[in-house]
């Protein structure tokens, strides 16, 4: 719905007017044109402005509750203490607040418009194993912790969010959902992400997935990834007296060094990495067992599906190879399989939607530029299923991201507060009082 049709000074009667974001954003009225008579803008609104201007005295406020965020381990799959801390900060905000069964922590503000949803999301997961030392080193507006730039700040920037149109009392036009989700994190296979777009499709319409620090790029492609396991096993035996017989480690060295000869196209952009190999008991026994795991993406879904079943060809050859190399087959033979841990999606958000459009109407707003970007985030999802959304970050500067030497500086990251919440109520929308 066009603003300037309901918000037209002619009518008189009390209307619920929706201020959408799809046009110009600077805040400096034409001189000559009556107050009543300009396209309303979101920036114009007395309660937009309220919520904006709640980011920078708060900002220690949000760097304080980044750092105790990402002080508490959520591992892959282990997000439950993290969630429950997200919920007790949500609920203070006066959001009726729940987890739902994937473990996803759900705030809801009530639109105007209750039947149709706006998710706004964040993941709680890190790449970290338990045990990983999490404590955050500070220094100045620099954080330093495995995951407080992937994804504490866009956590925090959730929380930033709520309390900040909460503060202003701002009612939007379509129902908002704050989410805190698990699962985006490897194999975690965005599980999170797929139970929200399971238990709200029909009524989503748009996703904003805050991922990571920066204002510097918009997510609208989705990357489509793999995720596969090679698993090679035999019967295992004693490094000396049973020499020559199949070595299931030997089989996937071999068939990993074919593997990473595979050809693979600079465009579509193809990519594979060998994230973990395991196997082995001892070094004087030959192992009964080994296994790896293979990362593959692509902007292609031939490649994807070429790069698949040339990993299932090499890991055969290896065992093939390492069978035929064997002196004493006597004692069993090798077995391989290769399996699908996770598979993500690809999709694209279309360059004339209304959500991109309200992410540069907020980058205009806020003087920034950004980039178009593919990549892997929960807005796979959606984007799969033909809802709009984008990941953006979250506002300051991180890296080292899946490192421990991951770092985040809040210099500036008032910018991508205000640009995340303008890029929202821009396609939320926001219910106005009742015009007098
Ligand atoms: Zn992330």
């Amino acid at each position: 719905m066009s603003g300037k049709r309901c918000c037209k000074p002619t009518v008189k009667r009390a209307l619920v007017c929706v201020i959408l974001l799809g046009m110009p954003v600077r805040s400096v009225a034409s001189p000559h044109a009556p107050r009543q008579a300009q396209g309303p803008r979101l920036s114009d609104n007395a309660r937009v402005r309220a919520a904006l201007d709640w980011f920078t005295p708060n900002i220690s406020w949000v760097n304080d509750q980044q750092a105790r965020i990402t002080e508490i381990p959520a591992p892959p799959f282990q997000e439950a203490q993290r969630a429950a801390a997200l919920k007790v900060l949500l609920a203070e905000t006066g959001l009726a607040v729940q987890i739902d069964k994937a473990g996803n922590v759900i705030a809801e503000l009530p639109g105007a418009n209750e039947k149709e949803i706006v998710v706004v999301a964040a993941h709680l997961d890190t790449v970290f194993p338990p045990g990983t030392n999490v404590k955050v080193h500070r220094d100045g507006s620099r954080m330093t912790a495995p995951g407080i730039s992937d994804n504490g700040s866009g956590v925090a920037a959730l929380l930033a969010l709520v309390r900040a149109v909460q503060f202003a009392h701002l009612k939007p036009q379509r129902t908002i959902l704050f989410v805190a989700d698990v699962g985006e994190e490897g194999e975690g296979n965005l599980r999170g992400m797929r139970a929200i777009v399971d238990s709200y499709r029909g009524k989503l319409k748009a996703a904003v997935v805050l991922d990571g620090s920066g204002t510097d790029h918009v997510t609208t492609k989705a990357l489509a990834s793999r995720r596969l396991e090679a698993l090679i096993t035999g019967p295992g035996g004693h490094s000396w007296s049973d020499f020559g017989m199949p070595n299931p480690i030997n089989a996937l060295v071999r068939g990993s060094v074919r593997f990473i000869n595979t050809k693979v196209p600079a465009s579509p952009r193809t990519t594979f990495n060998i994230g973990q190999i395991e196997g082995g008991t001892s070094v004087n026994s030959i192992p009964h067992e080994a296994r790896l795991k293979v990362d593959i993406r692509s902007e292609s879904e031939d490649e994807l599906a070429r790069l698949e079943s040339a990993l299932r060809d090499c890991i055969a050859a290896g065992v093939r190879d390492e069978m035929e190399s064997a002196r004493d087959r006597t004692k069993g033979k090798l077995e391989w399989k290769v399996e699908l841990l996770g598979s993500r999606p690809g999709g694209e958000l279309a360059p004339d939607s209304p959500l991109l459009a309200a992410l540069r109407a907020a980058d205009e707003f806020v003087g920034n530029q950004s980039r178009i970007e593919r990549s892997s985030t929960d807005a796979n999802i959606p984007l799969s299923l033909g809802i709009e959304a984008i990941a953006i970050g979250a506002g300051g500067n991180g890296g080292g991201a899946h490192s421990l030497q991951e770092w985040y500086d809040s210099a500036g990251r008032e910018i991508g507060l205000k640009r995340a919440l303008l890029t929202i109520l821009g396609v939320s929308g926001v219910a106005e009082e009742k015009a007098r």
